[in-house]
């Protein structure tokens, strides 16, 4: 798999990481499914960007890459999305970008013109056939810059001549960089091969960057680049495209500051990667009061008390688990169906919640396997459960404490002490104990 990675000139934001997401969500069903996977996902380390943002920071290219390259690992590990196996950068990449380049203009396929190498789009008949944008429409389209290096507007650049105050690199055309998409389609070839399976990033990269990637390696090589393309909608912020001058642009670490990571996550997949998804307060909300919900039956149904043997009661159960795992998998094998999948997920919890709501008592085995299965679906969409940072004794004894601080408070609240029994209340809830009096007594719940 290759995914696009990071421009590393700023924070990433949370339609990054929504693209980052999806793909480990893919990674992880792959892997789940049995499939060996290898994920190459690059980091862009020069461009306008990052040259414009050095300039400002008074930084070099270099340490401004390191920056928020360091700030990018952090921050995918901090949302549970696991470590690519290869994060390769556009400027250790020189001598093979240079080469791929060399190819194109020996092919006749790219045309040096002062300095900078275009490809010439009118040398690939197959440009235009992932966006559907065809070059001959592309010339009469006014939004792309007039350059009058280029023969055809649609051409692009593959290296580009170094200006003044700018990094460059020794090449057969002069000093200069390479141009973006030509980065990606040769460390994909370079890590994959030259055909390789799934090929992801968000939608705006459809045009142009994808489709240059497709037109650079099959113009080279003669034979298909990626053989699936997955791209996922667009992320809009309270209702609104999310962009820098509109001032609405949320990076990861703002968007931490509103939720945990678990939350945000969960809140990311819960549509279809093709469907948009809004970012809001009242979604984040939604999103956490489900995993509140889901977390809290899973620990519930883990302090039941055992017993050795399983039982006729424990029957219902089990086949409900298996039905509902079989229907994940086929929610996930239809083009990754991560809400229809999380809806059973829902169906699991219920099963399980209403079992311990009745019951006492499950068989080890039994309890082994629900709990199993269920903690398995959940690490295919990535979702951390926190009981695992507690042992199942700890559990039970956490169990034995609130219920005792209960306890005591019921007999505040009989002595009418209500002083007492909101100090009590207020205090659990800053460690992380909800208490809610209802007329069935006094219930507690972990916050998630
Ligand atoms: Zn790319």
């Amino acid at each position: 798999m290759y995914v696009c990675g990071p421009t590393v000139y700023d924070y990433i934001h949370i339609g990054n990481a929504r693209a980052f997401i999806v793909a480990d969500v893919v990674r992880r069903y792959l892997e789940y499914k049995g499939f060996m996977v290898k994920l190459v996902s690059n980091i862009t380390d020069i461009d306008d960007k990052m040259i414009k943002r050095a300039k400002e920071t008074r930084l070099s290219v270099q340490e401004l890459g390191e920056a928020y390259s360091d700030a990018y690992f952090e921050d995918i590990a901090k949302l549970n999305i696991k470590k690519p196996d290869i994060n390769p950068r556009a400027t250790q990449h020189i001598p093979e970008i240079v080469k791929a380049v060399e190819v194109l203009v020996r092919k006749r396929c790219a045309y040096q013109a002062d300095g900078d190498v275009y490809f010439d789009v009118s040398r690939f008949d197959g440009y235009g056939k992932l966006s559907g944008n065809k070059a001959e429409a592309l010339k009469m389209g006014s939004r792309i810059e007039v350059n009058p290096k280029k023969r055809n507007p649609a051409d692009f650049a593959l290296w580009k001549k170094q200006r003044k105050g700018e990094p460059g690199w020794h090449s057969p055309w002069g000093i200069g960089r390479p141009g973006w998409h030509i980065e990606c389609s040769t460390m994909a070839a370079k890590y994959l091969g030259e055909t390789f399976d799934i090929h992801m990033g968000g939608k705006d990269l459809i045009f142009p960057h994808h489709e240059n990637e497709i037109a650079q390696a099959e113009a080279s090589t003669g034979k298909p680049f990626a053989r699936y393309w997955l791209h996922n909608e667009w992320l809009t912020v309270e209702g609104n495209k999310m962009s820098k001058s509109l001032g609405n642009f949320v990076t990861v670490r703002d968007a931490l500051k509103m939720c945990t990571p678990q939350v945000l996550r969960f809140f990311l997949i819960s549509a279809h990667y093709r469907s948009p998804i809004d970012f809001s307060k009242e979604n984040l909300k939604v999103a956490e009061t489900n995993l509140e919900r889901l977390l809290n039956a899973l620990r519930r149904f883990e302090t039941l008390g055992e017993r050795e043997d399983r039982t006729a009661e424990d029957t219902p159960l089990l086949s409900v688990v298996e039905e509902e795992r079989r229907r994940f998998e086929e929610a996930m094998d239809d083009d990754f169906n991560t809400p229809l999948a999380i809806s059973i997920i829902f169906n699991i919890a219920k099963a399980v919640n209403s079992y311990a709501e009745n019951k006492r008592e499950i068989a080890v085995s039994t309890k082994k396997e629900v709990s199993g299965t269920l903690r398995r679906l959940l690490d295919v969409l990535g979702v951390e459960i926190r009981t695992e940072e507690l042992g199942v004794d700890e559990i039970g004894q956490e169990k034995e404490l609130m219920d005792l601080i209960i306890d005591l408070r019921r007999e505040m609240r009989e002595r009418k002490d209500w002083k007492a029994t909101d100090r009590i209340r207020q205090r659990l809830q800053k460690l992380g104990f909800i208490i809610e009096d209802t007329p069935e007594g006094t219930v507690w719940k972990r916050r998630t």
